[in-house]
């Protein structure tokens, strides 16, 4: 029999989703504000939904250097610098972006190997066809291959600036991203982030040989995007927000939100835990970082949400077909196709396996390809690459999956942008990422819009009982950290077939 709570608990701020926005918000608030910080989850797990479903590709801008809009680019360029700001030292070492010294006194971004790091020190590499490749030369028209040009062009130039030692990221002791009217500006290229000897001519001649072409040219350009462990990334999260005495509560359901009658403002919600009783919660400010559950929400809240739910999906190949990650972009949608090689982590150990998926740079329509007949076209391409061999010695899985979109107002807007938004119920803020990878501007920005609604106060800013370390010191905190975690999906799909 359920039971209800009469006593109603006071935060100042409650966050209901646990995805890595809640996650990083949570973490962030505590950290750096006394606040009192509750996060609602509703399944078992945190990180159990998109989260944990996801390639595992950090974005550092490569994928949409292309796109002539620099919006998604310069996100991705922005969320580099908001991570190495507000993580690389709390989360020190594991978090293991820093400023490296390119050059005797100019810093760029780049990943220090350590084994317990978030991201992989390897790089992903981008394979840019070019003359007598067959997705080129199937381009009958000649304004395709002039746009391509042109989408070439952008690709090195922009990778270039921001990346290649022209600009010194190190400004009066912090990280800063370069200025994106500079970047715009910049068009000379040296060639610098180019491999001279090309690590994936093997895989390139396959591939061209199965669509009947002979051996074509392509480059191959070294991108500062790497494979992450998302999973460890939640873990030392949601350990750091413990450690600053957050509140994590799994398996609840939300029943009822309390508004108040005149001025519309959300002030207290109640809901049942896993035992099935009833809670009260009152807040100063609640946040919603549900992903794809805005639909749902709509139904205890009268929102309109600003949200694009599109299915996806992923194959999953183990053990892995080779070690290098890469991504080619070609200007016919039809050749899309990415290579992940992803170091999994859990019961079973640790174990690398390839994530196999389509790019989809900048075109919408890919992601919209049925189920079995988008996975299948995905397999075929990655015999191209492998060798029909090598992928029936592997075990497969495919898996679907829910990627959210924020529609914004103009369609350049909804490129893969976060979206914070407060406007539409009083004492609420809605929250979409976007991008796992834009998890450290979501938690910047949301702080910014929390510090703005509650009005804090600098005493309200300055934790000064806090011992900045804990997370990583306390093994209860990061036992339960590990606990609350949901393990990399692909990973727990593989646990029958993971051999020890
Ligand atoms: C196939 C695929 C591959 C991707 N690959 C990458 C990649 O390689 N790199 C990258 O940067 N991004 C990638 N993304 C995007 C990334 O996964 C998402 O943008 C990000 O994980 C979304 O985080 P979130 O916290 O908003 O959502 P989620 O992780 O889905 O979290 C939302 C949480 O809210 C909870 N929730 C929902 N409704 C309620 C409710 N009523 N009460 C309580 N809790 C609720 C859910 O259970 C869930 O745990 C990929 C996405 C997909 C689909």
């Amino acid at each position: 029999m359920s039971t209800e709570s009469t006593a109603i608990t006071h935060y100042d701020v409650v966050v209901i989703g646990g995805g890595i926005a809640g996650i990083a918000i949570a973490e962030l608030l505590a950290r750096q504000t006394t606040l009192r910080v509750k996060v609602l989850e509703q399944t078992e797990k945190l990180g159990q939904g998109a989260s944990s479903k996801l390639e595992g590709w950090f974005h550092t801008g490569g994928l949409y250097s292309g796109v002539e809009d620099p919006q998604t680019f310069m996100n991705c360029v922005n969320a580099l610098e908001d991570l190495i700001n507000l993580y690389s030292a709390h989360f020190a070492p594991n978090c293991n972006f820093r400023l490296k010294e390119r050059a005797p006194g100019v810093f760029v971004p780049g990943v220090v190997s350590h084994e317990n790091g978030w991201f992989e020190e390897q790089p992903i590499l981008y394979l840019l066809p070019g003359e007598g490749s067959p997705d080129v030369s199937r381009s009958k028209l000649r304004s395709e291959s002039v746009l391509w040009k042109l989408q070439r062009q952008r690709v090195l130039s922009r990778l270039e600036s921001v990346y290649g030692g022209k600009h010194n990221w190190l400004v009066a002791g912090r990280c800063a991203a370069p200025d994106p009217d500079w970047i715009e500006k910049n068009q000379e290229t040296t060639g610098i982030l180019l491999e001279p000897t090309s690590s994936l001519d093997e895989f390139c001649r396959r591939h061209d040989q199965c669509h009947g072409a002979g051996p074509s040219s392509y480059d191959v350009v070294r991108s500062n995007d790497v494979p992450m462990d998302p999973a460890r990334i939640m873990r030392d999260l949601v350990a750091s927000a413990m450690a600053h005495s957050a509140d994590f509560e799994t398996s609840v359901s939300l029943d009822t939100f309390g508004i108040d009658t005149k001025t519309g403002k959300v002030g207290s919600l109640r809901y049942r835990n896993r035992y099935g009783n009833y809670f009260h919660v009152r807040a100063r400010l609640f946040i919603f970082a549900v992903g794809s559950g805005f639909e749902e929400l709509a139904s205890l809240l009268a929102v309109k949400p600003s949200v694009k739910v599109i299915k996806s999906y992923m194959v999953v190949a183990y053990p892995a077909l080779t070690t290098l990650s890469f991504v080619r972009m070609s200007p016919k949608v039809s050749f899309h196709f990415n290579h992940l090689c992803v170091t999994g982590r859990g019961t079973k150990g640790q174990t690398e396996y390839s994530m196999l998926g389509d790019s989809g740079f900048g075109a919408q329509e890919a992601a919209t390809v049925e189920f079995i007949g988008g996975t299948d076209a995905l397999i075929d391409l990655a015999k191209g690459y492998f060798g029909v061999d090598a992928m029936q010695s592997r075990h497969l899985f495919a898996y679907e999956c829910l990627k959210t979109e924020f529609i914004g107002k103009s369609e350049e807007e909804r490129r893969y942008s976060y979206w914070v938004e407060s406007s539409e119920v009083p004492g609420c803020l809605f929250v979409l990422p976007g991008k796992f990878s834009f998890f450290p501007t979501v938690a910047l920005q949301t702080y910014k819009k929390v510090k703005e609604h509650l009005k804090l106060h600098d005493t309200d800013e300055r934790p000064t009982d806090r011992q900045p370390w804990r997370h990583q010191a306390d093994d209860q905190i990061k036992a339960a950290a590990t606990e609350f975690v949901a393990d990399h999906y692909p990973y727990r799909l593989l646990l029958p077939v993971i051999k020890r």
